[in-house]
């Protein structure tokens, strides 16, 4: 498992995978990882002939008052994690992504308005503009993300069509523990008495979509699914929304393609979390 640390090591690299004509899948992540993040790999294994995971915490994607400076940054377990897998052909860990003076990004607009956005203003210009830099450092022809940022899985699909990229994108389900929480590299900054409310996120999530499924007017049981987080000790709720898959517009009653997408804060953890109806 090679380490590559800047866009130069890369580039050499996937320039001699290119000429053997191999197939180069990517997994980026801010590392800390988990079963989740590993679990991408087996997504790609099939897929591609070398699969590089990158490891980037990447700035433009924090608000100033958010947690970039204490992000976990855990690289030595990430690697001995990593190279566990058997999977992973290379770590791409670099350590600058942005030169002095660098002053284009990439706006998404289309499904990244709503939800995380009217939160998190500048957030999916941060994602996208990493993760088009990640795709050209890497020589990308696929990449695979995880479905339990859906909305930012739907915004990077979007930007490879509209910038017609030629790198396919593979969507990966939700992992988590076994109470249900959906893991999260932030899990680890909850109390342990936050620790034991968090499962009910899902617990909830999955009564709603029974409820959805059973065709009761979702207003109503969105309203009640709200109330029930709220007296069950998490501290405020950003969203907890039901929508078309696709275009991530509302739906007011169940439908085919319907999911749920929930960011709500338990102390000062901020979790999110989807789930398909
Ligand atoms: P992050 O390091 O949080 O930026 O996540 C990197 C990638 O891992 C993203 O594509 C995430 O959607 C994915 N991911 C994070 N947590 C999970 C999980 N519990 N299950 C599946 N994918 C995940």
């Amino acid at each position: 498992m090679k380490i590559l640390r800047n866009k130069h090591e890369m580039a050499a690299q996937f320039a001699l995978w290119k000429k053997a004509g191999l197939r180069i899948g990517i997994v980026p992540t801010m590392g800390n990882l988990h079963n989740g993040h590993l679990s991408l790999l087996d997504v790609l294994d099939a897929r591609a002939d070398k699969i590089i995971t990158t490891i980037y915490v990447n700035p433009l994607q924090f608000a100033p008052d958010e947690d970039f400076n204490v992000y976990p940054r855990t690289h030595e377990e990430d690697f001995a994690k990593l190279r566990e897998t058997g999977k992973c052909d290379a770590i791409f860990i670099p350590e600058q992504m942005y030169e002095d003076g660098h002053a284009t990004t990439i706006q998404p607009a289309g499904v990244a308005l709503g939800y995380e956005t009217e939160f998190r203003p500048h957030f999916f210009e941060g994602v996208a503009t990493i993760v088009h830099k990640l795709f050209q450092q890497t020589g990308a022809d696929i990449a695979v993300f995880g479905e339990k940022d859906y909305q930012q899985l739907q915004v990077i699909k979007q930007m490879v069509t509209d910038l017609d990229l030629s790198v396919e994108i593979l969507a990966s389900p939700t992992i988590r523990e076994a109470d249900g929480l959906a893991m999260s590299s932030r899990n680890g900054y909850l109390t342990p008495a936050e620790r034991q409310i968090a499962p009910i996120l899902y617990q909830v999530m999955q009564e709603t979509a029974d409820q959805i499924r059973g065709g009761k007017p979702v207003d109503t049981i969105l309203s009640q699914a709200c109330r029930k987080i709220l007296a069950s000790g998490f501290s405020a709720i950003d969203y907890f929304s039901y929508c078309d898959a696709q275009t991530l517009a509302n739906a007011d009653s169940h439908i085919e393609t319907g999911m749920l997408l929930a960011a709500i804060h338990l102390g000062n953890v901020r979790l999110i979390d989807q789930l398909k109806v």
